[in-house]
């Protein structure tokens, strides 16, 4: 006996996996591109209107196959008008956040990988608020394909992807891959890899298969300590994968693909701050080819912790130097629509 067949939604396939779906069907890879036309060229945004397929073609679409919707919920511009927070709603009811961030001119996307997170991290409202799901491909893409609307209907376009929004995004590999898949191909959304910035706390399994595995984006990983000890305090993970482990992981990696690996410090005041911290961070990456991204504490409900202070900052920053690591300190955005980093949680 048959089993029930789950309708499949467009948007979880590349290229390749939706030819083999048209070719079980009796299609040919011509047909699988016309539907990927429609889907990343025109952009449509319901089977029905496909304008540029064969009728039967069509019909088999309309029986087998949906497409992600992305309800907005909430759209809040900053003050400053230069990001803007939307709240979504999946096919489930579950939310998330998309946020876009203007620099220089420029938009950047900050997606959603899951619904909350499982990793716990102390001072970021994700992980206070817990795990619920991992998001499917469709429901990565389907941001970007959201944003690019958003932008397009003030004659604007999006530039960079950072996988910095809800959720570990090494924690849903399969899923994330597949999403970054299908945005960066060329015959699609074609975006560019050096475009787009993955941030992880720290999933060594994770960045070992990234280090296999020819994807040219950018890669970030969230330290915050320098030692197990500091780091177990703010990053519940750091006690599954040492330091130790996870530099060994960021060394294979950064010679496996040839690229450097941006570190990302958030700074609290008094907890991780101290010229030692910054010294034993030095010394931690001597041997990394790394950039360290400094991120003043953003509030959040679950944690007490403070911002550190501007002088402090260009104290760390100047350790850092004497080591030789470059370093940026990250801008604040959208800090009073709660569309900083960290900050993100899928309620109003
Ligand atoms: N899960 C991934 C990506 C999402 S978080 C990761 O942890 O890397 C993106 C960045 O924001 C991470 O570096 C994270 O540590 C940082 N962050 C989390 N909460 C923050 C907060 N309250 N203030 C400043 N940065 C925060
Ligand atoms: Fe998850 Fe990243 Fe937040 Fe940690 S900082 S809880 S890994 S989203």
């Amino acid at each position: 006996m048959l089993a029930e067949t789950k309708m499949i939604d467009l948007h979880d396939l590349t290229l390749d996996a939706l030819t083999a779906v048209c070719q079980t069907w009796g299609y040919s890879a011509y047909h699988a591109e016309q539907i990927w036309a429609g889907l990343y060229g025109e952009g449509v945004t319901a089977v029905s209107q496909f304008t540029n397929l064969r009728e039967d073609l069509q019909e088999k679409l309309a029986e087998h196959t949906t497409l992600t919707s992305l309800q907005q919920q909430v759209a809040i511009d900053s003050s400053d008008g230069l990001t803007r927070k939307f709240l979504l709603a999946l096919a489930d009811g579950q939310t998330i956040e998309t946020v876009l961030m203007q620099f220089k001119g420029r938009w950047t996307a900050c997606v959603s990988t899951q619904v909350g997170c499982a990793m716990g991290c102390v001072f970021c409202a994700t992980g206070q608020m817990g795990f619920t799901r991992h998001l499917a491909p469709g429901e990565i893409v389907g941001q970007i394909l959201f944003v690019n609307r958003a932008l397009a209907e003030n004659g604007e376009s999006l530039r960079n992807i950072v996988f910095m929004g809800m959720g570990e995004p090494l924690h849903n590999y399969d899923h994330t891959m597949t999403a970054i898949d299908i945005l960066t191909d060329h015959k699609g959304l074609a975006i560019a890899p050096k475009h787009i910035t993955l941030s992880t706390v720290g999933v060594v399994p994770g960045i070992l298969r990234l280090a296999e595995e020819e994807r040219p984006f950018r890669l970030a990983v969230s330290l915050h300590g320098a030692t197990d000890e500091d780091r177990q305090k703010l990053v519940p993970p750091a006690r599954r994968w040492p330091l130790a482990e996870l530099m060994d992981a960021c060394r294979t990696y950064t010679k496996a693909r040839n690229r450097h690996i941006f570190f990302e410090w958030t700074l609290i005041e008094d907890e991780n701050d101290t010229p030692e911290q910054a010294h034993a961070l030095g010394q931690l990456l001597q041997t990394v080819d790394s950039h360290v991204n400094l991120i003043p504490l953003n509030p959040t409900l679950g944690y007490n912790g403070r911002p550190t202070q501007r002088p402090q900052v260009k104290q760390f920053q100047a350790i850092l130097a004497e080591y030789g690591i470059p370093s940026t300190v990250r801008q604040r955005r959208g800090i009073d629509i709660a569309a900083g980093c960290g900050q993100l949680k899928a309620t109003q």
